[in-house]
């Protein structure tokens, strides 16, 4: 693997959830694959004051919690560590930024990375802080963790704030989905093979549905996520930009505007779901007690942090329809949800059923499974003849079970991304445009739920959400993968 130029990780938030779990066991896994040269470091940055040395205590017993056992070893870690420092600097407080500036002397020549791993109110105090102690070089890249505002106008507020600092092509906005290997393999099934393209369209394929099911709750984050809710948290980002690969036109060439142009035409093709429109497009609901895995799990409304009135969704399902040539028609089904009975997401797309059977046997459409979570794979089910001696035909799967078809070494979502960031390369980061473009989608729906739809569903942990979703999907003459 070729190593990354020299660079200063910044870490704004060094001391976070994400950052522990995440940020830090992503580059020592780039460290030991020689990625990271010896002149290259991780600068982690936060409020509270302590020493390098606790610092690096409290990243070790992360890294020994969040990696496999065979990854970390006690020589790799001391490499690691040498390579990173902390630095006590409040966000708020300009001053401190001169403290920070100080670790940048004589390190122009360095791709300086800039984590902002807080939250989102503090981006904008971060910039001016990063401009005014000298900071931000032409050479600076700015990374920025959803959630990027809470509707359009607040993005347009972050993307104001940040962008009077930093051009765009130095912005780089992370949805760690887009650095899975499935959904780029998707571009891969896509537009490295001919077999797909002649069908990837209204008259060939019927519908697509997309899930992103998570068994967790909201794991003691109730006050956060109150003020957020699936439709923000996991429609607005993760499911739109599934829907935007899966649609989008051949981009011309892999270049970053290339790619991001022809993602940001589906997001502006997609039709509003306006006003009392809401009820029949969309369903939202909070789940109930119910039990996970046979273990018993309390409702939304118990959960530490949450109104005992709230009527925050924990599960979205909507009936997306883009106009254009290619998709009228054609209905994509989108769902998410907290607590639903299995850990999981994935895109299936139904082909069209045959005009006209000459077998006797069961009728069932071709359909490509693409599985990103838990283990990823793609399945074709085509129809098959079962032996004997009558013409009798059943679905049967072709498979492909990515981990176990490529030996090479997978990397995690936020490995990809980091070190795309300091290669400069775009492509997986969503640009201004296209996170307007999704927010001008989703903010009409939010209004219609204000106004047209007031009482919000339940539906029983460990279910596979409310019965108004199946309804929603039946009404077409469809059902949701699980329930086929
Ligand atoms: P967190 O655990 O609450 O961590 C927040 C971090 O910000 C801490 O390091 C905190 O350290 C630092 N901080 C707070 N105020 C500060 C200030 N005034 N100056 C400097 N540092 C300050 O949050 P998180 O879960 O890591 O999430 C960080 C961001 O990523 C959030 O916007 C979150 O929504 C987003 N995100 C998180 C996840 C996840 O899995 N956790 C996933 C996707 C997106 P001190 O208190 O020491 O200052």
């Amino acid at each position: 693997m070729q190593k990354l130029d020299t660079f200063d990780m910044v870490l704004f938030g060094g001391t976070g959830d994400l950052a522990l779990r995440k940020l830090v066991p992503a580059l020592y896994r780039r460290h030991v694959a020689g990625q990271m040269g010896l002149d290259s470091r991780v600068l982690a940055v936060a409020r509270t004051s302590m020493s390098r040395e606790d610092y690096l205590a409290q990243i070790e017993a992360s890294c020994r919690k969040h990696l496999g056992a065979d990854e970390f070893t006690e020589a790799r870690w001391r490499a690691f560590a040498q390579q990173v420092d902390y630095v006590q600097v409040d966000a708020t407080e300009g001053r401190d930024f001169r403290r920070l500036a100080a670790n940048f002397t004589g390190r122009d020549e360095a791709t300086r990375v800039i984590f902002l791993s807080t939250a989102p109110s503090l981006f904008t105090g971060i910039c001016d802080n990063l401009a005014f102690s000298g900071i931000v070089t032409p050479k600076s890249r700015i990374v920025l963790e959803k959630p990027l505002g809470h509707d359009r106008a607040s993005a347009e507020e972050i993307n104001r704030s940040v962008g009077a600092i930093f051009a765009e092509q130095q912005i780089y906005r992370i949805d760690h989905y887009l650095g899975k290997e499935t959904v780029q393999n998707l571009m891969a099934l896509r537009f490295g093979n001919t077999l797909f393209e002649p069908l990837w369209r209204r008259g060939r394929i019927r519908h697509v549905q997309i899930t992103i099911a998570e068994q967790l709750g909201v794991e003691g984050r109730g006050q956060f996520y109150e003020h957020t809710g699936a439709l923000r948290d996991m429609v607005q980002n993760h499911l739109l930009q599934l829907v935007c690969i899966l649609a989008m036109e051949p981009p011309t060439s892999s270049d970053p505007d290339a790619v991001r142009d022809e993602k940001l035409k589906v997001l502006r093709a997609m039709r509003p779901i306006t006003g009392s429109l809401v009820q029949s497009k969309t369903v939202r609901a909070q789940y109930r007690a119910g039990a996970v895995n046979g273990q018993p799990v309390p409702g939304y409304l118990d959960e530490s942090g949450v109104a005992a009135d709230s009527t925050t969704e924990t599960f979205v399902a909507l009936k997306a329809e883009i106009d254009t040539w290619r998709w009228a028609g054609v209905p994509f089904y989108l769902r998410t949800g907290k607590r639903l009975q299995e850990r999981l997401t994935e895109i299936v797309v139904t082909f069209e059923d045959v005009p006209h059977s000459i077998f006797e046997s069961a009728r069932a459409p071709n359909r490509l499974v693409i599985r990103l979570q838990p283990q990823e794979s793609i399945t074709l089910t085509i129809l098959a003849k079962t032996p004997g001696e009558t013409m009798r035909l059943k679905p049967v799967d072709l498979s492909l079970d990515l981990a176990g078809t490529f030996k090479e070494q997978r990397l995690d979502a936020y490995e990809r991304l980091l070190t795309d960031v300091v290669k400069g390369n775009l492509t997986l980061f969503m640009r201004r445009d296209e996170l307007d473009a999704a927010w001008r989608w989703i903010d009409p729906i939010r209004d219609g739920w204000a106004q047209h739809d007031d009482r919000i569903k339940t539906y029983v942990a460990g279910s596979w959400g409310p019965a108004a979703s199946s309804a929603m999907i039946s009404r077409d003459g469809f059902l949701w993968q699980d329930e086929t």
